[in-house]
Formats: C-alpha cells, sequence, structure tokens
C-alpha cells in the first residue's frame, strides 16, 4: 500500500511585499537616480513579485559617500562592546522574523521552504550571533595587538543563498568594525531589502549598511569604486577572475569565493545507505545550485552498481515541486537562464557519450524545473565532469584504490570541497590531507557552522569567510593565521 502526501503549504501571507522598492542608502529607502527598475519574479511559479531599482553610478557613489561618513564619524569610533550589541540585535531580530525571512527567500528564489526554514535562515542568524563575540575581542584574535578595519567593504553576492551570502559577508565586516556595500543578485534582491527594514528596526546608524540593488554593470561600478578599500566578492569563477585584474595593483584589498566541482568519494567499506543520503544532500540541496556541491561522484568500483542502483531508489522517492509545500524535497531553478544552462550541459553529457538517467516525477508547468538527474558512464574529459553544471545534475566515475580517487578528485581547476565515506579513520585522514579542496567533510557533506572556515584553493578563489579566519579578510593588519 502506498501512501499519498497531503499538500502542506506555508502561507505566503506572513510577508509582505511591496511592489516596488528602493535602494536602502544612509539609512532610508531611497529612489535611483535615473530612475531605472527591474523586476524580480518566482521562479517557480513565473509571477512578478516587485519592481526593484537598479542602481547607476550616482547611487553607487552616494551609497559609498554614505558608507565612508558613517564609518569615519560613527562605526570606526564606536568600541567593539557597543558594535556587538548591534550584532546580537540583528540576530535575534533575524531568529525573530525568521519565518517572513523564510517565505520571502523561497518566493524569490525558488528553493524548498524546508530548506530556507532549516538552513538558510538559521545560519545566517548564527553568523550574526557568532560574529557579534568578536566585536569586542579582535585584539586578542591573533592578528596583531591592534588590528584595524579596512573601511568601506563592497560586497557582491550570487543568488542561490541570498540572505546567507549576506550574513557571511556583512557579520564579519562590521564585527571588525568596517561599514558596508552589498549588492544583492539581480534575481533575488527582496531578503536583502527585508533585511535593510530589519537593520532600521535594529537602529543600525545610518549608513554602517547600504544596500545597492542591480546587475552586473552595478557590480562592476561598485568594486571599481575608488572610495571602496575592501572587495568581497562570490560568484562564478569567470565574473571572479575579471574582478581580480580590474583591482589589481589598486590598494584594493579582495577575497573571492567561486565556483566548485567538488568529488564525493564513497569507498567499499562505507555505511552505504548513509552514503546515499549524503550524496543527495550533496548535490540535490537547493536543487544542486550550490558551490561546493558534491558534482562529481567518485564510487569504489566494486560497490558501484549497488550504489547507484540504491541512490536511484532513493531518488525516486525525492518530492519535486512547489517550494512553498513544506513536504518538498527539490524545488525550482532559480532562473530561466540557468536552467538553459543546466540543459545545455546535460545534452553535452548526453552528446558525448555518458549515459542519463532523470528520476520520474511530474515537472509543473509554469515555472523553471529541472527534474534530479545522475550520469554513469561519465569519462573524466567529458564536459560534464568538468564544468561547473549547478544543478542538480550528478555525474558518476569510478575508481579503484585511494590514490586514484585523489588523482581524479583532484583533477579539476577548481578547489573548493570534497567529501569522504569509509569507516577507515586514517584513510580520512590521508585523504583529507592530500585533497587540494579548501573544506573536506567527512562521512557527511554540505554542513555549514559559522566557527569554521570556507573557502576555495585554485579556481575557486581566495580568502576564507567564516570562523576566526573569517575576520582577517576585514582587518588591514590582519595576517598571521
Ligand atoms: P555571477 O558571477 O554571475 O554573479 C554573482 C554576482 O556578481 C551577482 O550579484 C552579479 O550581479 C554580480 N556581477 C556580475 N558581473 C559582475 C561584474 N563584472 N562586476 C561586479 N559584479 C558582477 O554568479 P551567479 O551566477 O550569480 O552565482 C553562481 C556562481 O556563484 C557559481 O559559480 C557558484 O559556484 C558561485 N558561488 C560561490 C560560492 C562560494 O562561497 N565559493 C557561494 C555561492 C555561489
Amino acid at each position: 500500500m502506498s501512501f499519498e502526501y497531503a499538500p502542506a503549504p506555508e502561507s505566503r501571507a506572513v510577508v509582505d511585499i511591496a511592489s516596488s522598492y528602493g535602494l536602502f542608502i544612509d539609512g532610508t529607502f531611497v529612489e535611483p537616480e535615473g530612475g531605472k527598475t527591474f523586476k524580480t519574479v518566482n521562479p517557480a511559479t513565473e509571477e512578478v513579485l516587485a519592481d526593484v531599482a537598479e542602481a547607476g553610478e550616482p547611487d553607487v557613489d552616494r551609497a559609498v559617500a554614505a558608507a565612508r561618513r558613517a564609518y569615519d564619524k560613527v562605526w570606526s569610533r564606536m568600541p567593539g562592546s557597543e558594535r556587538a550589541k548591534y550584532l546580537y540585535r540583528i540576530a535575534r531580530l533575524l531568529a525573530e522574523r525568521s519565518r517572513e525571512f523564510a517565505v520571502l527567500e523561497t518566493l524569490d528564489n525558488g528553493k524548498p521552504i524546508r530548506e530556507s526554514r532549516d538552513v538558510d535562515v538559521p545560519t545566517a542568524a548564527a553568523h550574526f550571533f557568532y560574529y557579534a563575540g568578536w566585536a569586542d575581542k579582535l585584539e586578542h584574535a591573533g592578528f596583531g595587538p591592534n588590528p584595524r578595519p579596512h573601511g568601506v567593504a563592497a560586497q557582491v553576492i550570487p543568488w542561490n543563498f541570498p540572505l546567507l551570502m549576506l550574513a557571511w559577508k556583512i557579520a564579519p565586516a562590521l564585527a571588525a568594525g568596517n561599514t558596508v556595500v552589498l549588492k544583492p543578485a539581480e534575481t533575488t534582491p527582496l531578503s536583502a531589502l527585508l533585511f535593510a527594514d530589519l537593520l532600521r528596526q535594529a537602529e543600525l546608524p545610518p549608513g554602517v549598511v547600504n544596500i545597492v540593488t542591480g546587475a552586473r554593470e552595478t557590480g562592476s561600478l561598485l568594486v571599481n569604486h575608488p572610495g571602496v578599500d575592501k572587495i568581497a566578492f562570490t560568484g562564478s569563477t569567470p565574473v571572479g577572475k575579471r574582478i581580480a585584474a580590474e583591482v589589481a595593483g589598486s590598494r584594493k584589498s579582495l577575497t573571492l569565493e567561486l565556483g566548485g566541482k567538488a568529488a564525493n568519494i564513497v569507498f567499499d567499506d562505507a555505511p552505504i545507505d548513509q552514503a546515499v543520503e549524503g550524496i543527495v544532500n550533496g548535490i540535490y540541496f537547493n536543487q544542486g545550485q550550490v558551490c561546493c556541491a558534491g558534482s562529481r561522484l567518485l564510487v569504489q568500483e566494486s560497490i558501484a552498481d549497488e550504489l547507484v542502483d540504491r541512490l536511484k531508489r532513493r531518488l525516486s522517492t525525492l518530492r519535486v515541486g512547489d517550494p512553498m509545500d513544506k513536504n518538498t524535497d527539490v524545488g525550482a531553478i532559480n532562473s530561466a537562464q540557468q536552467l538553459e544552462r543546466i540543459t545545455t550541459l546535460s545534452q553535452a553529457g548526453e552528446d558525448e557519450g555518458a549515459t542519463r538517467w532523470t528520476a520520474a516525477c511530474e515537472l509543473p508547468e509554469k515555472g523553471y524545473w529541472f527534474a534530479p538527474t545522475v550520469f554513469t558512464d561519465v569519462h573524466p574529459a567529458h564536459r560534464i565532469a568538468r564544468e561547473e553544471i549547478f544543478g542538480p545534475v550528478l555525474s558518476v566515475l569510478t575508481f579503484r584504490t585511494p590514490a586514484e580517487a585523489v588523482q581524479k578528485a583532484n583533477n579539476t581547476p577548481y578547489g573548493l570541497s570534497a567529501g569522504i565515506w569509509t569507516e577507515k579513520g586514517s584513510r580520512i585522514l590521508w585523504m583529507a590531507d592530500q585533497l587540494r579542496a579548501g573544506v573536506v567533510w567527512a562521512n557527511t557533506f554540505n554542513r555549514f557552522d559559522p566557527t569554521s572556515p570556507f573557502g576555495g584553493y585554485k579556481e575557486s578563489g581566495y580568502g576564507r569567510e567564516g570562523g576566526r579566519h573569517g575576520l582577517a579578510a576585514y582587518l588591514a593588519e590582519g595576517s598571521a593565521l
């Protein structure tokens, strides 16, 4: 007998979405000087959610000037213990308003409400709680006796974890004494704008955090602005490289969190059902739109058939559909453009000779959807084994020995994360030592904690976010880790 799930929709009424939004500069919402706007849509329904201001040059100037004034007059003069109080207040308000933020994030991004409710929003609040604790202890953090903030930080973030990426950026910047101009991604600006409302509620002094919305031109104006002292960018590797070239030779300090093509490595002694759950979490969480997603499964040859069979069985039970339904496991792809990229790369997988399997599921007619997909018979030279797909698509490769697993795992220009599944502790330590990846998970995957540094090797970027290491990026004298 099979049981059916009854729909369990979250209420949309818990959040008020305005029909239009201005820019958050100097503590208030203002209209963009050029009067330009763009629309943000719900990717699950294609419904327009709001008109959002597009910041041009005079607006970015205004935001950077407001951040500079707030830095000179207020924030850099405030004792760390006072800054901490604001950070704690922000964290508490995020926790109090968590349902509102979760619903808005799901509507604007397409991720399942279960994930925005249980991961994005609580982890964002946890970042503010964590960095609040550092604000008055910077001289004891191992960065010299008198670590100084940079000044004005320009922060540009992507659309896959809009609120969480905002928290990763703003919390350490403020704790270290910097002021901020942040640009959210053009397809997901709404949670940053709700956060601006929360900052007013927290009575954060005007200009300490400014939010300018817009697309790539706005981002470029911001990172190239002469009034900016530090740039923190999270996004794709091509844009990260471009920004690195643009700021080369300037006095600006830069950290980059870029793409990934992580190996999730399963040995023959691994607890297999647990590994299957880890693989699912590794590549189907957030529709695979995760920089550290375990997009390459490396499985020991002797258990490959059994593991792939069990994985397919498990994938057939995933519920794909309405992100606002609390039973949904896999939601919508964030944009038509991203769906197009996933579709193109998956087609390349088929064309190059890999075997495609897709979970049987009914996809809604409207919106941007891609069913969980697995490719077997993947060759390391295939595009699906080399390029970041950023979607719910897994490429399965096999290996025979630990040395071969390491070689294949490291055979990528990226180096953000990796996973190891084995009962043997010594093997975990040996592998972790050999893998060129900033984060290595053992018998788990996609675990995030504000106390733990996160960041890449090679083309996955440089600098670390999270933990004590995350403070270094926001301190001018920070070097000794
Ligand atoms: P993207 O690089 O296209 O855009 C990221 C942000 O940069 C957006 O806000 C965008 O408007 C802005 N931007 C675009 N061009 C710019 C320019 N020339 N100058 C300044 N800003 C510019 O990336 P995306 O498609 O939004 O995000 C997906 C990518 O982000 C993936 O590659 C993913 O791996 C990466 N990512 C990395 C991490 C990490 O921590 N390493 C986390 C999340 C996402």
